[in-house]
């Protein structure tokens, strides 16, 4: 596995392989790689000849007072399950490199960056995903992306920009891997406390009783959020931020269960912030 670190080296590799036909498959990350990421690694290491990963903690996406520099860099384990499942290139580059003296662009997409949920909450977050985004599929120019549905917000918006810039890039969204308790994977539950991480589960049991709700036949959503609001009550150091059944496309609110429903929430422990998200319908 080659490891490359300047956005030159890592061009003028993809471009190389791109002029021999060779099908390139991307998965970014931001590294502390878990089962969540290998699934998407395993899923493209079938769909490509080529395979890169992406390692790297991008401070745009980061709020001023949110967890950058505590953020976990575990490399050499990274770079060991990238190399067990058979990554070609780790793309690790600096801040540096990637936000060069004289960077200015911004890519933004306003309605999900801003208005809606997670955008509404950390109003820098997803311009900083955007840009990263759109300049690591510059870097890579790969044929096949691949993102988590665990960020459902975040893979909505990178098919909306893919879409409207004309990237040319296939974007596929993979399921959330969870733990055998229901928590789904993620870099930042290591931040949890024993007795934390124990509560943390109560999302998606909240998730659980709104599907059970919607599946007896309750048609009005703020029934279906109350319930679920009730469930996370049952945890005392859980605090919803939203719990809300939305458009799986439009990520709008709704009033009344449809067909398709997008079960979406983000609570805080402590001071771990977890979000996630079921799909269900009836
Ligand atoms: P991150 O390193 O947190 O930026 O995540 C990199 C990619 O992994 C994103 O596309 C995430 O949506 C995806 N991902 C994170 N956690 C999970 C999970 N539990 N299951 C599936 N994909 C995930």
């Amino acid at each position: 596995m080659k490891i490359l670190r300047a956005p030159r080296s890592m061009a003028a590799w993809g471009e190389r392989l791109r002029r021999e036909g060779v099908t390139i498959g991307f998965v970014p990350t931001m590294g502390a790689l878990h089962d969540g990421h290998r699934s998407l690694i395993r899923a493209a290491r079938l769909r490509c000849d080529a395979l890169v990963v992406s390692i790297f903690v991008n401070p745009t996406q980061f709020g001023p007072n949110e967890d950058l520099t505590r953020y976990p860099r575990p490399i050499t384990h990274d770079r060991a399950l990238c190399r067990a499942e058979g990554v070609d290139v780790c793309f690790e580059p600096t801040p540096n490199a990637m936000y060069p003296k004289g960077f200015q662009t911004i890519v933004m997409v306003p309605e999900i960056a801003q208005q809606l949920w997670e955008g509404a909450a950390r109003p820098h977050h997803f311009v900083g995903v955007a840009t990263v985004v759109t300049k690591l599929f510059g870097i890579v120019r790969p044929h096949l992306a691949l993102f988590g549905q665990k960020d459902y917000q975040q893979a909505t918006l990178i098919k909306r920009l893919v879409t409207d810039l004309n990237l040319g890039v296939t974007i596929d969204v993979r399921p959330t891997i969870r733990e055998k308790d229901g928590l789904a994977m993620s870099s930042r539950n290591r931040y949890l406390s024993p007795d934390d991480r124990q509560a943390a589960t109560i999302l998606y049991r909240a998730f659980r009783a709104g599907r059970q709700a919607i599946e007896e036949g309750i048609k009005n959503a703020s029934t279906v959020e109350r319930i679920m609001r009730k469930t996370v009550a049952q945890e005392p150091t859980a605090h919803v931020e939203y719990l809300a059944l939305c458009d799986p496309a439009s990520l709008e609110p709704l009033k009344q269960v449809q067909r398709q429903i997008l079960l979406l929430g983000a609570i805080r422990i402590g001071k771990v912030r977890l979000i996630d998200n079921m799909l269900t319908g009836c």
